[in-house]
């Protein structure tokens, strides 16, 4: 696959569930992908925004193109926040203190990057806010003056009917919360994540192979 067919596959799940033309943007993964590739297979098709999921390899890259946008959505530990800096929008908040470090780090960065609240997907070992403490954890990262815009979440490694139900019941709390950005879908299952309404598609392998 290649951006152009991931975009038309999108065009195709968006025109599918009536959404018009546009409304879920791609979010290139590109962890692991070194720059001329990511030139070669993202940034020769357009612009795009660009995911990473490791805080120093974010600075390496984001070093050397400061004047593209970069988004994060890894795990992330206390000690990693100085190095987003660059980021525009933080997909995976979980914790209330990655809010406040944020916030803090923001004041010496004179910018602070928006943020997404990733919701947990009932499996076991995965990250993510519990259902029941969503309206709490966003009043509490509210309170650290940071713009959350929306849920992410990642499917479970399930079959279709239940990544299904994951998608659409992030974007049923979302549309509850008031939140309208949606972070959902990735090479396996993005058709489904635009189909529940996602509004930023993050993927990754499929631009590269
Ligand atoms: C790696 C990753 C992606 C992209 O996954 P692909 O299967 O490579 O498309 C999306 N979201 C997160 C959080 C990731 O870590």
């Amino acid at each position: 696959m290649s951006v152009p067919q991931v975009l038309a596959g999108i065009r195709e799940a968006e025109a599918a569930a009536g959404r018009p033309s546009g409304s879920a943007r791609l979010v290139a993964v590109t962890k692991g992908q070194d720059l001329a590739s990511i030139e070669a297979h993202v940034l020769a098709h357009g612009a795009f925004p660009l995911g990473e999921g490791r805080a120093q390899e974010l600075r390496d890259k984001a070093a050397l193109r400061p004047e593209q946008e970069w988004h994060f959505l890894g795990p992330l530990q206390r000690n990693k926040v100085k190095y987003l800096r660059p980021v525009t929008l933080v997909h995976s908040l979980e914790e209330v203190w990655q809010a406040e470090a944020i916030a803090q780090a923001a004041q010496t960065w004179g910018r602070a990057p928006d943020v997404l609240l990733q919701l947990h997907n009932g499996e076991a070992q995965k990250h993510g806010v519990a259902p029941e403490q969503l309206p709490e954890v966003l009043r509490q990262v509210r309170a650290t003056g940071l713009n959350v815009r929306g849920l992410m979440v990642m499917a479970p490694d399930a079959a279709a009917p239940e990544v299904r139900r994951v998608f659409e019941d992030a974007a049923r709390r979302a549309h509850d919360l008031g939140l309208s950005e949606l972070s959902m879908g990735m090479s396996g299952d993005y058709p489904l994540a635009v189909a529940a309404g996602s509004t930023l598609v993050r993927v990754g392998r499929s631009l590269f192979t």
